[in-house]
């Protein structure tokens, strides 16, 4: 019988890319798993040509070789593909495609249970929203968290005081219960335990033998200083408790930064506007101003200072989170525009006016010519 195409058993082009191949043997593993084809004499023998048809396709010398020559060029015994007998050396040789389906492995085994199984709590997310200035200084907040605590009454054994879980009749504790079909053998989970290979005939009375209770619980967590926005703190073991005593998961607080009506960010960097009048930024001027943390810095603007500069104070910035350098503090100049001005002002600001013309200032950009004032 002559021997079917590598792409064509993956269903995948010529030109396809490892990623694509992985992508299809495992769409294929799926399809014709063991596990979802008992009994299935022609799913296995897809499921080993898929294999072999990947084991050439996913190495790139023997790609290339099959790519030139075909299946003569792979050569017959030891330098050709496997032929797979048995499946488990499948999933053996495998492993990476498969850790992640069915649960790892690759194909459900059957672990020995020997009673409950403490199982690891699930992960919790929280958000909670500070300020620039908070961020830039570091905060402690309160938070109110909702989590599964492990049962104080019966510390997690889900039994009253006095009791323990039995082992199920039905499946002898293994959580499963097998058939067997002429050759094939399969399992599924056991009904009467629901998989867990115990039953709990005396339930503890306070978490009715969940051995956990949900339960609101209060915490301070300590930001640092140049925290970013979205940036997400790790509290060990403050997720949910574990079933049967199992360790508890992680709670991740996503830190959400409001925006500040003076100051804004830029990596560590603040930014922030100055405005000034005209006159203080032609003549210069010293002036104080306030830093985000609430003190003074006095500030010098040189004369002839333009619109738009910046002027950079260094050291004023976040911190860095690794605690060692700071950014810098970003001041940009504006200028103050007045849109109301008293009789005396106009007066003044026109003189002025006309004194700038007899000077002959000359604009830069497009060329304008001057017609009148409106005011
Ligand atoms: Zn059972
Ligand atoms: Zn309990």
């Amino acid at each position: 019988m002559a021997k079917r195409d590598y792409y064509e058993i993956l269903g995948v082009a010529k030109t396809a890319t490892p990623d694509e191949i992985k992508k299809a043997y495992r769409k294929l593993a799926l399809k014709y798993h063991p596990d979802r084809n008992p009994d299935n004499k022609e799913a296995e023998e897809k499921f080993k040509e898929a294999t072999e048809a990947y084991e050439v396709l996913s190495n790139e010398q023997t790609r290339a070789r099959y790519d030139q020559y075909g299946h003569s060029g792979l050569g017959q015994g030891g330098a050709g593909p496997h032929h797979y007998e048995n499946m488990d050396d499948i999933f053996e040789n495998f492993s990476d495609i498969f850790s992640d389906l069915f649960g790892g492995g690759g194909r459900r085994r059957q672990a020995k249970k020997s009673g409950p199984t403490p199982a690891r709590g699930h992960d919790l997310s929280q958000n909670i929203e500070i300020t620039l200035k908070e961020a830039y200084m570091g905060c402690k907040k309160d938070i109110k968290i909702y989590r599964l605590n492990t049962c104080q009454t019966c510390k997690g054994t889900g039994c009253k005081a006095g009791s323990k879980p039995t082992t199920c009749a039905t499946c002898k504790g293994q959580g499963t219960v097998h058939f067997q079909q002429g050759f094939f053998a399969y399992s599924q989970p056991c009904r009467d335990c629901n998989g867990q290979g115990f039953t709990i005939s005396d339930p503890c009375a306070a978490c009715r033998g969940q051995t956990r209770i949900q339960q609101h619980e209060k915490l301070s967590i300590s930001i640092p200083a140049g925290i970013f926005n979205q940036a997400e703190l790790r509290i060990s073991e403050k997720g949910d408790a574990g079933i049967f005593g199992g360790p508890a998961g992680d709670l991740y607080v996503a830190i959400n930064i409001k925006s500040d009506p003076v100051f804004s960010r830029e990596g560590n960097n603040l930014i922030t506007t100055l405005t000034l009048t005209y006159p203080q930024l032609v003549l210069g001027c010293q002036i104080d101003i306030t830093l985000i943390d609430g003190s003074t810095e006095s500030l010098k603007i040189p004369k002839g200072t333009a619109v738009g500069k910046l002027i950079t104070i260094p050291g004023k910035g976040f911190i860095n989170l690794q605690g060692k350098d700071r950014g810098n503090l970003v001041i940009i100049t504006q200028c103050d525009i007045p849109t109301k001005l008293s009789e005396e002002s106009k007066k003044a600001l026109l003189d002025y006016a006309q004194k700038l013309d007899d000077q002959g200032s000359k604009p830069s950009g497009i060329t304008g010519f001057f017609k009148k004032f409106l005011g």
